[in-house]
């Protein structure tokens, strides 16, 4: 079966082709025969594409084109012909798989597309202005091109759709929750995954283990898994909430927005600009978004990358805390994404408050590993795991579970 996976966003297209009959028996994720990408904001007039495939063939170009569908494809094309080509046509794709970032409270799950799921997505679109629209004309667009096969919508809400009320509303009037103004939680795609994969690692069945999933990139949040449900996370009713981030603040006293708009004449636009874009390690170190620049200031002596990392790892132990304490328990805590893959200062900057919980990690030199790891030392009350996030290859398998669903 090959399995196309398509993540469409507002400024970027990613793509990658997964063939499962040339996959080997191993519990190791497999790597995707081509992946494609197009970069819109490359130069005015113009995309970017760039296309890969594992006999090593490249392409890079930039294309006079504006027009998404156009772009998409574009980027199809790579497959089947040029130095990067692994099909004959594009018939042989026999599914599509795609990222969409709102599922609302409706989707616990992957589901096949029909007319009422693209009707779903566009009646999310309120809720994620940026993101649905763009996965809403990825689905449309590879209708177009490829006819009518299966097409899989894999949502980055469903993994957290199960929350208690408790802990998805909002302590806001009641009417909230009947406007849909609810904790919904996102990156449910890689929680999900790393939490199944730590469970693999570990040799136990998911539906008895307490795991905190930390999943630490340009957007960090947590989540609380237990019995491989997520019961809390630190992202709430947009990606906003929750932990500082690249260049988001992550949860913040709301009477700060009041303050600004009354006092310095903030509108909506400037507000959302300041706290996505102007914020978290890049509003406080003035220096970048990207942890590995505001860590080589900080190793450099500069104050305000200092107490930007600071305040990273003092919120990351904060909420770390917290979904312990919603676990009731743990037995491991797995760092994923860019940062939480990487960075040694993070894992034993934020675990060393658990000790007394018997969270002890390795004492030789922890850094990057090619495989996902275990950095707890032996003799660890909990499992301190590194996992690469397969956001990817987690969506190839719920298609792949939806068109062969297991007896
Ligand atoms: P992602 O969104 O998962 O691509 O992660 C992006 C973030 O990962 C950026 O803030 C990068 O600075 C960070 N990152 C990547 N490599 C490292 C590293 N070796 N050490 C620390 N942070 C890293």
């Amino acid at each position: 079966m090959k399995i196309l996976v398509l993540n469409a966003g507002s400024s970027s297209h990613k793509a990658c082709l997964f063939d499962l009959s040339r996959l080997a028996e191993s519990n190791q994720t497999p790597n995707s025969i081509w992946r494609a990408a197009l970069d819109w904001t490359h130069a005015e007039g113009m995309v970017e594409l760039t296309a890969t495939n594992q006999e090593g063939g490249k392409i890079k170009a930039a294309l006079p084109i504006t027009d998404r569908a156009e772009g998409i494809a574009a980027m199809l094309e790579t497959l089947v012909q040029g130095q990067t080509q692994v099909l004959r046509a594009l018939s042989e794709i026999d599914v599509v798989g795609h990222r969409v970032v709102h599922g609302g409270r409706e989707y616990v799950d992957s589901v096949r597309v029909n007319d009422e799921v693209k009707d779903a997505i566009r009646r999310l679109i309120p809720l994620a202005p940026v993101h649905n629209p763009a996965n809403l004309h990825g689905l449309e667009t590879m209708e177009r091109i490829l006819g009518h096969i299966p097409q899989v919508a894999v949502f980055d809400t469903a993994f957290h759709a199960r929350m208690a009320e408790a802990a998805s509303t909002y302590p806001g009037p009641y009417e909230w929750l009947e406007k849909g103004i609810r904790r919904y939680g996102f990156h449910g795609i890689s929680h999900q995954y790393v939490a199944q994969r730590a469970a693999v690692m570990m040799g136990r069945d998911i539906a008895s283990l307490r795991i905190l999933t930390c999943h630490l990139g340009n957007g960090c949040s947590l989540a609380a898994v237990k019995d491989g449900i997520s019961i809390d996370t630190t992202m709430g009713f947009t990606p906003l909430d929750g932990l500082m981030m690249g260049s988001r603040s992550g949860s913040v006293d709301p009477g700060i927005l009041i303050y600004l708009m009354r006092q310095e004449g903030y509108g909506v636009d400037a507000l959302d600009t300041l706290l996505n874009k102007a914020s978290g390690l890049k509003g406080i170190s003035g220096i970048s978004n990207d942890m590995r620049l505001v860590v080589e200031a900080m190793e450099a002596g500069h104050k305000q990358a200092t107490l930007a990392i600071d305040m990273f790892i003092h919120r990351l132990r904060q909420e770390m805390g917290a979904m312990m304490a919603s676990l009731g328990g743990l037995d491991a805590i797995v760092f994923t994404a860019g940062i939480g893959e990487n960075s040694p200062l993070v894992w034993q900057r934020a675990c060393h408050p658990f000790e007394f919980l018997g969270v002890k990690l390795r004492e030789d030199e922890l850094g990057r590993a090619k495989d996902d790891q275990d950095i707890a030392a032996a003799d660890s009350a909990v499992r301190v795991l590194v996992i690469h996030t397969q956001e990817e290859w987690a969506i190839a398998q719920a298609c792949l579970s939806i068109l062969q669903p297991v007896a």
